[in-house]
């Protein structure tokens, strides 16, 4: 068996120290790219969406490089992902490219269902190694989440951001080569210590801005053409609803860890403004919006993919939460006609509206509480 799976931003690294750890051959796709994007829109349906195409481009690469089996993870409810592992499938015999498909998911909520297929996918490993390996590689995606959050802090306040993203390439290099977990700690102590090291802009308070949405544009930044990292050089400290433990957590584990960031009262948050599911994270998307606004976030991006249903659902909703918590909420559609400079133009726009907003409430809190109000 020679494994291989979908990329979606930084989960290779937890990934392949999962392989890894397990001594299980893989291969690991060429990271996404136009060209990927290119070679998945070819073998698509038209109206799929963008993350759909890329895992067809990722897993042609694979299958090309000796891949005979794919690791996919599964999921239920209104929306398209539950079906990707078997429509990927049948695309690529119908290729002429056969993969052996295995799912990671529970079937029918059963847990043992899930550690059937993860014996499947662990070569028949014991299983007390398959547990070393399963809490190792979430190690590193949890490290993976504090990584990236440090680099959040740091690409707006460094007089210089591209030495922010120095530190954060030599910390995803040095992620994947760590071996055992207190190599992985270090890892995420010289990430900070590094960005201590930077000279940082004096006195300098930057604006806040939450990106919410479909989770693999929120995840991989290929596809929403590197927002957090655009935002971050036009002075806007980043966050976004959800980091990579968390979707492990929520879509393999059903909860069992403790994720980055616990987002498990979003549901709950959106409530007021959509008190059921849509599918995907449309729901989570407003309750990270109310989540955003009430820890005084500047504003709100709204990501996702074009024909992505769950999220049109929560597109439609969040003009009232933005009115209601007064939070000004910018939506980005992307497909693969999307282009990085209309984007940036985008972004521009918005960053300046937040903060004319900024400056005018501040001026009226100011006149209140000199004047009265
Ligand atoms: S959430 Fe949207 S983009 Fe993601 S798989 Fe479902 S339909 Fe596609």
């Amino acid at each position: 068996m020679k494994i291989t799976f979908p990329h979606m931003g930084n989960i290779w690294i937890p990934v392949k120290a999962l392989f890894d750890y397990l001594d299980i051959e893989f291969v690991l796709p060429p990271q996404n790219s136009k060209r990927t994007l290119s070679l998945g829109t070819q073998h698509s349906p038209e109206g799929a969406c963008l993350p759909f195409k890329l895992n067809i481009g990722n897993l042609i690469d694979a299958a090309a490089q000796g891949a005979d089996t794919m690791l996919m993870t599964g999921g239920v409810g209104p929306c398209r992902f539950g079906y990707y592992g078997d429509l990927e499938r049948d695309i690529l015999a119908d290729l002429g490219i056969n993969l052996k498909l295995i799912t990671l998911e529970p079937p029918d909520g059963s847990l043992t269902g899930l550690a059937r297929r993860i014996k499947l996918a662990a070569g028949d490993k014991p299983w007390p190694r398959i547990i070393g390996a399963v809490k190792f590689a979430y190690g590193k995606a949890l490290a993976m989440d504090r990584i990236e959050d440090i680099i959040h802090w740091a690409r707006p306040r460094a007089l210089n951001p591209r030495l922010a993203e120095e530190i954060y390439r030599q910390a995803q290099t040095e992620l994947d080569q760590a071996r055992d977990a207190k190599g992985v700690d270090r890892v995420v102590r010289d990430t900070r210590s590094r960005v201590r090291g930077l000279a940082l802009k004096q006195d300098y308070e930057p604006l806040r801005v939450g990106i919410v949405g479909e989770i693999y544009t929120l995840l991989d930044p290929f596809s929403c053409h590197d927002i957090e990292r655009h935002l971050g050089h036009l002075g806007v400290h980043v966050d976004r609803s959800i980091y990579i433990s968390g979707w492990i957590n929520e879509h393999v584990f059903q909860g069992l860890y403790k994720a980055y960031k616990d987002i498990s009262h979003h549901k709950a948050l959106a409530k007021p403004f959509l008190n059921h599911t849509v599918g995907g994270h449309g729901q989570e998307t407003i309750g990270g919006a109310v989540d955003f606004a009430r820890h005084g976030f500047d504003g709100v991006i709204h990501l996702l993919p074009l024909t992505c249903m769950p999220e049109i659902v929560a597109a439609s909703i969040l003009p009232q939460v933005s009115k209601s918590l007064q939070i000004p909420v910018m939506t980005l559609y992307v497909d693969e006609q999307a282009g990085e400079a209309g984007l940036l133009t985008r972004l521009e726009a918005f960053i300046d509206l937040i903060d004319r907003e900024k400056r005018m409430n501040r001026r009226i809190s100011d006149e209140q509480t000199v004047l009265g109000g």
